[in-house]
């Protein structure tokens, strides 16, 4: 099916109108974006293409803000995530595609079928420019396709292609064939997997065979859509509007990059970290009763290193090489380098979390899940709530099918993968995640799982960052570890903090108003990377290759628009108040702001031995949270005045309706 004729022609006139303007002397130049986002109407298989003006770019930036903008306007409340009226959004933003490290990042967006609220997840790779290259700076997926299909977008055109072929297929064999019937090697692919065929709730978006949207289940979104991959290739590159600007500070980030505290994540990867977590007692071990792992330092990223590391990958123009190639050719776990290598929340879910220290296992388990569709994360997760059920005599090998599903046992892991992906034997219950399957097992077995809002919880434990745990509690799409800066970052960086009004250095294990606010603006400027979609290794307020300063600059000299820190900060607050008010919509505020029972109850060995957190810490915390946020301090939820402070008057009117 071809583009909407009819759209199409509108999007001619733009041009001709732009033309005529430059005639007149009055060049209305785009610089950083197309202007151009597509929908597909996949119901009847109908393409259009809207052109949004700049300010439309200049508030919502891009990446999330401008997914949920869609969101927002076209699904209505309490629709079925999995059914045609959730709206999928695939958004770049105004820096995607520019030649400076960090900005190659796209973030998918809909409600979300795990958790029932907004769903939200970034990922990096080579897909992100080459969608801008290809000419659009959204896609927006709306209703559901009667057969399987797949969208090729070229130089500005695009195509929905049946797809039957491709259904029930892996990541692998999938972009081998797109490539070979597109007659490119070099096209750029995103797809749904198995696991997102099959309904698993956290089933992730998947690129390169080895980059993943993972978390929230979008994977599933898009498989319920009847779509099973978005293919892109393109020369259509977006000026920038001062490249010599841009060139000096990318060349600036490069020279400085060996002195800079990010220089760890290139040399180790994401990895890096697993010795200094246990150090500190913060690596969460057997479904978070420990903070060390006795096995941390087999599953490390100098293990890896040592060993099964084949080489160093990177994202589209990434100076920082942070993404991990492994191989391993023999013994009962392999794993080839296509599927790159684990990520240190994939070490510490399937290892610590499940008391695995195979690096083997983990590195096969995290190819099977690059090769199916899944978000290492929730799927680690909910593996180590089974087992931990499994210990506690909660389940039995009844339950199980007969599997051992022991901590350290790693074939039983592999098995559980392998059943999760296909919604097979106790896979399939697995498959919905550690809430709904305790709720369906029930016997005590809730009182293990380690979520917020039925999303599984990442490996930075709040008991040694202490801000974490609020933002855990209070983040819209459920726990998430990149949703704020984590609490060392606010004595170690000072200067950097003093850039986004933070003057009052807190130590990582107090929990206080100062602290409370340090959460809330540091979280601003996080929502604004994944608003901008640049990379939070790259960018960011403290440890990072650039500053928020300087982030600010590159918005600057790409689209010559005059962005201070303060109106950046201001465009992260406006994509959080989104997010917020979604669930407001839904009915999901305050009362699922909370912490995992879990959390309440003392720690286990190491420096966190005995440690648990406070509820009336936490309580006290929520308060002082919303009342700086201009929430509502009953129900969590924006009130009106500060929706239309942020120029969301259109949010809060929808509600009144
Ligand atoms: S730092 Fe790593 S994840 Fe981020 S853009 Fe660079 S290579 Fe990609």
């Amino acid at each position: 099916m071809e583009l909407d004729k009819k759209k199409e022609k509108e999007y001619e006139y733009e041009d001709e109108y732009e033309y005529d303007n430059i005639l007149k002397g009055k060049a209305m130049t785009r610089y950083g974006y197309h202007g151009r986002i597509l929908h597909a109407h996949l119901n009847d298989l109908r393409l259009e293409i809207e052109t949004p003006d700049e300010s439309f770019y200049r508030t919502y930036g891009g990446g999330s803000a401008l997914g949920l903008y869609y969101l927002l306007r076209h699904t209505p409340a309490n629709a079925d995530p999995l059914g045609p009226q959730n709206t999928l959004t695939l958004a770049l933003s105004v820096l995607t595609g520019a030649p400076i490290s960090g900005q190659s990042r796209m973030t998918a967006v809909a409600k979300s079928p795990q958790t029932g609220a907004v769903g939200d997840s970034q990922g990096g790779g080579f897909f992100p420019a080459e969608m801008k290259f290809a000419g659009f700076d959204a896609i927006v997926l709306h209703g559901r396709a009667p057969h399987p299909v797949y969208l090729w977008i070229t130089n500005g055109q695009a195509e929905l292609r049946p797809a039957e072929h491709l259904w029930g297929k892996t990541t692998d064999v999938v972009e081998d064939i797109l490539k070979d019937e597109l007659g490119d090697s070099k096209i750029e692919v995103l797809q749904t997997g198995i696991a997102g065929e099959n309904g698993v709730r956290y089933a992730a978006l998947i690129s390169m065979a080895n980059r993943a949207n993972g978390r929230t289940g979008m994977g599933a979104v898009m498989a319920s859509k009847n779509l099973k991959a978005v293919a892109v290739r393109g020369k259509d590159r977006p000026k920038v509007f001062d490249s010599k600007g841009l060139n000096a500070l990318a060349k600036w980030g490069a020279k400085e990059f060996p002195e800079s505290d990010a220089y760890g994540t290139g040399v180790l990867g994401t990895a890096e970290i697993v010795l200094s977590q246990n150090a500190v007692g913060g690596l969460a071990t057997r479904n978070w009763a420990s903070g060390v792992f006795e096995g941390h330092e087999a599953i490390s990223g100098h293990r890896m290193q040592e060993t099964i590391l084949k080489e160093r990958d990177t994202c589209y123009a990434c100076t920082v090489r942070c993404k991990r190639v492994v191989e391993v050719t023999e013994g009962p776990f392999t794993a080839d380098p296509r599927f790159g290598g684990p990520e240190y929340e994939t070490l510490a879910t399937f290892g610590a979390y499940c008391g695995i220290d195979d690096l083997a296992a983990i590195a096969h388990v995290n190819q099977l899940c690059g090769q199916y569709g899944i978000d290492t994360i929730s799927c680690g997760a909910t593996i180590a709530w089974a087992m931990d059920c499994f210990e506690q005599g909660l389940i039995t090998t009844e339950d199980t099918g007969g599997v051992e599903l022991r901590f350290g046992n790693a074939a039983a892991m592999v098995q559980m993968v392998e059943q999760i992906a296909r919604r097979e034997g106790f896979g399939d219950l697995l498959a919905d995640g550690s809430d709904r399957a305790a709720e369906r097992i029930g016997r005590g077995s809730e009182e293990l799982v380690v979520s917020v809002k039925k999303l599984e919880m990442p490996a930075h434990m709040p008991h040694v960052k202490r801000s974490l745990g609020l933002i855990y509690a209070v983040n819209p799409f459920g726990a998430d570890h990149q949703s704020s800066e984590h609490d060392p970052g606010y004595r170690a960086y000072p200067e950097r903090m003093a850039q986004i009004g933070l003057t009052n250095p807190q130590r990582p294990k107090e929990m206080n108003e100062a602290k409370v606010e340090f959460a809330l603006r540091s979280q601003y400027v996080y929502s604004a990377t994944d608003t901008y979609n640049v990379c939070q290794f790259v960018f960011g307020p403290a440890w990072q290759l650039y500053d928020t300063a300087q982030m600010a600059e590159a918005i600057r000299l790409i689209t010559g628009w005059d962005v201070t820190v303060e109106e950046l900060m201001q465009v992260g607050q406006r994509r959080l108040n989104m997010l917020r008010a979604f669930n407001a919509r839904e009915g999901i505020g305050r009362e699922q702001d909370t912490l995992p029972k879990k959390m309440y109850k003392a720690l286990s060995g190491g420096r966190t031995g005995g440690l648990a957190l406070s509820r009336d810490e936490m309580e006290t915390a929520k308060e002082q949270y919303y009342a700086m946020a201009g929430w509502d301090a009953e129900t969590g939820n924006p009130t009106r005045a500060t929706l239309t402070s942020l120029g969301l008057e259109w949010v809060a009117d929808a509600f009144e309706r």
